[in-house]
């Protein structure tokens, strides 16, 4: 299994790993490796690309590697309703629709790029992850493994 959960205990960390498992099948992204994080959020935390006043969730791309960040602060399920909006864009920045602009100025967004000044909630991956978060933690966690 590619996901490892870090900050929890063992036996909740293996029911977050069943569930972000099953959310990466359906996804398609079984194949790629993901640290879940669980911490403390800092809601003044200036980093870019989060939404400020509503940072609950992030994706870092790592040395290559995707690292999910999870409020540790937040109920269960929004928690997983978070983890299921972040692998969104786990598979966003792995199948090359959402990039990074090489200078922090914003993202390439399947080609075209939008500035960071762009509103967060109009921005077209987070749409996506918006429609799709929902019924994604619904089906993973319906399902056993
Ligand atoms: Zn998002």
């Amino acid at each position: 299994m590619n996901i490892t959960v870090r900050n929890k205990t063992e036996t909740a960390s293996q029911k977050i790993t069943n569930f972000a498992n099953n959310i990466a099948i359906e996804l398609g992204i079984e194949n790629i490796k993901i640290t879940i994080v669980y911490c403390i959020i800092l809601p003044n935390d200036s980093t870019k690309h989060k939404p400020n006043h509503t940072t609950i969730g992030s994706t870092e791309i790592v040395d290559g590697e995707y690292e999910i960040l999870v409020d540790d602060e937040i109920d269960n399920r929004t928690q997983a309703i978070t983890i299921a909006h972040e692998m969104v864009h786990v598979k966003q920045y792995a199948n090359g629709d959402l990039k990074h602009a090489d200078d922090e100025s914003g993202w390439f967004w399947k080609g075209e790029f939008v500035s960071v000044d762009s509103v967060y909630i109009e921005r077209e991956w987070e749409l996506e992850a918006y429609r799709l978060q929902f019924k994604l933690a619904a089906n993973a966690l319906s399902q056993k493994s």
